[in-house]
């Protein structure tokens, strides 16, 4: 049986092998039966299989017939979908001068992930890796006065990122297609509507490609004024790099990245006189506790840090920070980077540093060491006592107590969520899941409009700085996300709204008659409004 499986129904589903045996006249349409070497996900494994994308170079593809069709058909929904709330379409050029790039500082700090080139007169330039000083230089170009506000402008274009690791095709490549919006507002009230509006517009437009997506409460990253409002739109995948946290009982989400969840009630030993024990070689929580037989929780973990400072003089200042958390808890990285805010690195602290900073490693503590920053993460008891290192190798020290201890120190949310842990309310379970970003949204605040300089009078006739909000959408990335989570071991089972056809008609055998009847109905099905993908035998 060769016709396409599972009927007409709400999925259509392209019966393995079918492109090997029918072929549309004159398509260019060529599947394979071959799993390509380097595919490492059923999205990269499919797409090359059934002839939609062709590899360029790494992280570099082209888009065949298939690949085009399908995307055609999620940029009608994003189009429909933006312009039910004004925003206009337009396209920004893809080369853009460093100029632009040198107003906003980003220049400096959008690091190798940009390619830069050179015109033959030596001028710099670079590929899109974003557009946020392209269109604030339009809007500055445009826009004068508050009564032209709000600007909502969107694009579908090509976006430049050089990633340190290209993988899973199309999922993460160097060349890909967004859709990037921009908008500018008078006030934080007016950004908060449309912030509002675009989280409806993308769930509209998850929901119309038929995808399983979770919005959540994300990380803003260097992209916006800090502490400012972000959402991720994830569609659920088991591929998916991001880690989501869920408790839908109390409708919380978010990124692992940033999410806030607490610990449950730990047993706390109680504080005691310090007192330094023999741990030969073992330097670990784990470790220490299991000698004493004591949870790794009443031990505590002391790392160090090191955040470097850009200074006004182009010199970077580096300073060295001792973090503690309890013996079982985690770093979450982009926690600890937000916490140290303005710092262009945050990196762990070399051995040799920590040599020449006297601290013994897998032994060391902020004991006695007033030389030292120290960070507590928020999950510490700072009155409970617990083991930590003696700074002197193969010792530890019992009856810790951060409040009696430390002289000086700040407390932080920097450890990372377990799946142990409670919602922020810290009574609902959690869950965990897998997704792939498919969008995200950002108030950006004033941040560009500041830096580029971007003004319009108020009503009372003063300059303000527009507030800024942009919104991605990957539509390549999508295309791939929407395949790893409809396929089954068969191949491809594409949601209705993105098939690639409605339908598609196989014409066994040679006769005349039959190939007459087969465009008779070719040709009522299309005048219905019907995709229709007509079949030869070759
Ligand atoms: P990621 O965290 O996956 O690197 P990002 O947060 O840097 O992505 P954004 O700057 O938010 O990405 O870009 C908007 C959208 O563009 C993303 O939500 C994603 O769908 C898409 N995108 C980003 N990087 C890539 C890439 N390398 N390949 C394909 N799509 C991408
Ligand atoms: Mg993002």
């Amino acid at each position: 049986d060769r016709s396409p499986s599972r009927g007409l129904g709400d999925v259509y589903k392209r019966q393995r092998g079918l492109g090997d045996v029918y072929k549309r006249q004159n398509s260019f349409w060529q599947t394979y039966k071959e799993t390509p070497a380097d595919a490492e996900v059923p999205s990269h494994r499919l797409l090359l299989r059934a002839g939609f994308i062709n590899k360029t170079t790494g992280g570099i593809y082209s888009y065949l017939p298939m690949a085009t069709k399908v995307m055609s058909k999620m940029k009608k929904i994003i189009r429909e979908e933006h312009e039910k709330i004004g925003a206009q379409e337009i396209l920004m050029s893809f080369v853009t001068p460093s100029e632009l790039w040198k107003s906003s500082g980003r220049w400096e700090t959008m690091g190798p992930e940009m390619v830069r080139l050179k015109d033959r007169k030596e001028s710099d330039f670079c590929l899109s890796a974003t557009n946020e000083e392209t269109i604030t230089d339009i809007f500055k170009n445009t826009i004068t006065s508050y009564k032209q506000l709000p600007i909502n402008l969107f694009q579908i274009n090509t976006k430049f990122r050089d990633e340190i690791r290209p993988r899973f095709g199309i999922l993460r490549g160097r060349e890909f297609i967004m859709k990037d919006a921009y908008t500018f507002h008078e006030s934080k009230e007016c950004l908060d509507k449309m912030y509002d509006k675009y989280f409806e517009v993308y769930s509209n437009i998850f929901k119309r490609m038929g995808l399983e997506f979770i919005a959540v409460e994300a990380d803003g990253g260097s992209m916006a004024d800090a502490g400012s409002k972000t959402h991720e739109f994830q569609v659920i995948a088991d591929i998916g790099e991001d880690d989501i946290v869920t408790a839908k009982e109390i409708n919380y989400a978010a990124n692992i990245e940033t999410a806030e969840t607490v610990r449950p009630a730990l047993n706390f030993s109680e504080s005691s006189e310090l007192e330094e024990i023999e741990t030969v070689n073992l330097p670990t929580c784990k470790e220490v506790a299991n000698l004493l037989n004591i949870p790794v929780h009443q031990t505590l973990k002391t790392l160090v840090f090191t955040a470097s400072y850009p200074k006004k003089d182009g010199s970077i200042k580096e300073g060295h920070y001792i973090i503690m958390l309890l013996g079982d808890d985690e770093i979450n990285e982009v926690k600890l980077v937000n916490y140290f805010k303005g710092a262009i690195k945050v990196a762990p602290t070399s051995e040799e540093t920590l040599k020449e900073l006297n601290l013994p490693k897998g032994y060391m503590s902020p004991l006695n060491r007033e030389d030292i920053s120290v960070v507590i993460d928020k999950a510490v008891n700072i009155e409970a006592g617990y083991i930590v290192g003696a700074n002197k190798v193969n010792f530890h020290t019992k009856g810790f107590t951060v409040q009696r201890d430390i002289k000086s120190y700040k407390q932080a949310d920097l450890r990372l969520t377990q799946s142990s842990d409670l919602a922020p309310d810290g009574k609902t379970a959690i869950e965990f899941r897998k997704g792939i970003e498919a969008g995200q949204i950002f108030q950006l605040g004033s941040k560009y409009t500041k830096s580029m300089n971007a003004t319009v009078l108020d009503q009372n006739g003063k300059k303000i700085n527009p507030m800024m909000g942009c919104y991605g959408i990957g539509v390549s990335r999508t295309l791939a996300a929407t395949i790893e989570q409809h396929h089954d071991e068969d191949g491809i089972v594409w949601p209705k709204a993105l098939a690639p056809f409605d339908i598609y008609f196989a014409v066994i055998g040679k006769k005349e008659s039959t190939k007459e009847l087969a465009n008779q109905i070719y040709k009522d099905l299309r005048s219905n409004g019907y995709d229709f993908c007509l079949l030869y035998t070759s």
